[in-house]
């Protein structure tokens, strides 16, 4: 086995663990790196950079603080949807990073299947209806915003968080809600990061044709697979782009058959 260091502060170890072990890694876990510092999802550190260099920062960290060849960083963002942009969306990133090569292996999963939420309110009743729609108490929840006289993080218990509310509400009008996103507390989030992490899994298990490096993987879809009735260029995935990051060996490969007339903008408008 070779060990992988993993740079997390919220114990998201078990969650990688077994699928990793599948293809030769023992996964350790780095705590020495307060990766708070990197940014923090309730905005008391803002987050800069976008979140494939801060999954690469945090799995070169790894390596380097482990004295280990693999480091491995993780990224969670959150917002709406990249479709319609109207359901919550929770997008969960791991970066492998090899020290020796120099090159790092993306994974990532995205789902609406996430409690992200935020908003004032006003009574009682209406926290209660934002912690049972945001899955209290499995998922913890924040109350107050950083800076504010009562910022709590990590609530999970009923009667706390009910008092708490009500305490605020004696002396304001409205309380601030928000849903607790650090993995540890949010199950949905983990569910999402299993399955990037089997996505990384299956990544790492392809070598490179060319130079035998781990990780030889699908960089890029292009549309345009033909209509079986009419042959006009549709949405569907004409190719893919395979890239090895260690040694940069490319290859295009086409899909074969034809699309379904159904996906077709010409037969089906
Ligand atoms: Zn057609
Ligand atoms: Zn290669």
């Amino acid at each position: 086995m070779q060990t992988l260091a993993f740079l997390t502060k919220h114990d998201k170890a078990p969650l990688v663990a077994d699928c990793l072990a599948d293809i030769g890694f023992a996964v350790k876990t780095v705590d020495s790196f307060d990766t708070d510092r990197l940014g923090t999802f309730s905005r008391e550190v803002a987050r800069t950079g976008s979140a494939h260099e801060t999954a690469l920062t945090k799995a070169r960290l790894a390596a380097q603080l482990a004295g280990t060849r693999y480091g491995l960083g993780s990224e969670g963002s959150f917002g709406r949807d990249p479709y319609l942009r109207m359901l919550p969306w929770d997008s969960e990133l791991l970066c492998w990073w090899d020290a020796e090569q120099g090159y790092a292996v993306y994974a990532s999963q995205g789902g609406s299947d996430t409690n992200y939420a935020q908003r004032w309110v006003t009574s009682l009743e209406d926290a209660r209806a934002f912690a049972s729609k945001a899955g209290f108490p499995e998922h913890a929840l924040i109350i107050g915003q950083s800076g504010d006289g009562v910022f709590c993080k990590g609530l999970r218990d009923p009667a706390q968080f009910e008092q708490i509310v009500l305490a605020i509400l004696h002396t304001q009008d409205r309380v601030w809600l928000e849903t607790d996103m650090r993995a540890h507390l949010n199950p949905s989030r983990q569910a999402l990061i299993k399955r990037a992490a089997n996505q990384l899994a299956m990544r790492l298990a392809i070598n490179c044709p060319a130079c035998q490096a781990a990780g030889y993987s699908v960089q890029q879809l292009q549309p345009g697979l033909a209509c079986l009735d009419c042959a006009h260029p549709t949405a569907q995935t004409l190719s893919e782009l395979w890239l090895c990051g260690a040694c940069g060996h490319a290859e295009t490969r086409y899909r074969t058959g034809f699309a379904e007339p159904g996906h077709c903008p010409q037969c089906n408008p």
